[in-house]
């Protein structure tokens, strides 16, 4: 009895009872060797795949809800970031256990954001072994209207979606770096656990913006691929970067730190030229989005923060690495 909620889950059942759905946009989803897919005519396929690993990126006890939500929403951002419309993704699911209910949670969580992006599940794997997930995403484009990071050029401004930092500020609570009060973490916490992918965002900066990403790993870091990428440098200006009032309470240095260095944010980091501001403003007050000018790419390479007096900033922290944090 495979749907008895007593009897141990096989493979088969758990992807039939929790990640099998009807596809509409695809013409073959879950159950065969591959899922097929249309090509968009038209259009080029953008795709990204991203992986969360227990107790690297999440905390094992997360809960299931907004773990799925999130496992989606980090690779929904890459392709916000391209200028790419979800279309399907696909799901690689290690367990070390097959707990229904969890699972029941983790698929809400993922097939709510799902479907609010009209982005199908069109297969995957499943395998016993330690809690990872990874999530390989699809979209649209059309040709040469990706916003890739290449496309920086000097006099471009530097445009960041929303407010960062406020991901890192809840982080530092749960690792004890320091304590919030209680309705503070209370109303930041979304912000690391279940992100919003900026995808109409990224749609509207078609043809507007040059260069976008999005800010996973800190600005700092994720600026820096633009510059590299592009061959600019960049000025910044660490007083304008947009922040919460919650963060803006913090001490100063706390500041610097979750704005320029905290990642798990994934706004929008993108360039645009001068003559974009209008329309750039227009797009954020129609998607009820802040969007704020925080910088400007220059000719000369390397980044230079700097405060509202045109003060270098002191902060010397980086980027997140993986392989070069401890
Ligand atoms: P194969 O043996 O060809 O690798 P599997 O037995 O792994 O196929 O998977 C059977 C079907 O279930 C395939 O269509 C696969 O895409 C799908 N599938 C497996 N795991 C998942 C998952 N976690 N989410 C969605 N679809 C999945
Ligand atoms: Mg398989």
């Amino acid at each position: 009895m495979p749907d008895s909620p007593s009897a141990p889950l096989s493979e088969f059942d758990l992807i039939r009872r929790f990640f099998t759905r009807p596809v509409h946009k695809a013409a073959l989803g879950v159950g065969d060797d591959c899922a097929l897919i249309e090509g968009r005519p038209g259009h080029q396929l953008a795709i990204s795949t991203d992986m969360l690993v227990s107790g690297r990126h999440f905390f094992p006890d997360v809960p299931p809800r907004s773990l799925g939500h999130k496992a989606l929403a980090v690779n929904l951002s890459d392709l916000a970031a391209m200028g790419a419309e979800p279309r399907a993704f696909t799901l690689a699911l290690a367990l070390p256990e097959a707990d229904p209910h969890w699972l029941g949670e983790l698929a809400a969580g993922m097939l709510a954001l799902a479907d609010d992006h009209g982005c199908e599940l069109i297969g995957g794997d499943t395998t016993r072994g330690p809690l990872t997930l990874s999530i390989t995403v699809f979209g649209d484009v059309p040709p040469r209207q990706a916003l890739r990071r290449d496309a920086a050029r000097p006099g471009d401004d530097i445009w960041i979606s929303g407010t960062l930092g406020d991901a890192r500020l809840a982080l530092g609570d749960c690792r004890g770096e320091w304590l919030l009060p209680e309705p503070d973490f209370t109303i930041i916490r979304p912000r690391m656990d279940t992100p919003t992918p900026r995808v109409a965002l990224g749609l509207a900066l078609r043809g507007i913006a040059h260069a976008a990403l999005d800010i996973s790993d800190g600005l700092i870091g994720d600026l820096g691929h633009i510059l590299a990428r592009s061959a600019v440098g960049a000025i910044v200006d660490v007083d304008s970067l947009p922040r919460s009032e919650i963060l803006g309470a913090q001490p100063l240095d706390r500041q610097h730190e979750c704005v320029l260095a905290g990642g798990d944010d994934y706004e929008l980091c993108f360039t645009a030229p001068a003559g974009a501001r209008e329309a750039i403003a227009a797009i954020g007050r129609q998607l009820g989005l802040p969007v704020t000018r925080a910088g400007t790419i220059t000719a000369e390479p390397g980044l230079r923060i700097v405060d509202r007096d045109g003060n270098p900033c002191a902060f010397a922290g980086a980027g997140f690495d993986h392989f070069a944090a401890p």
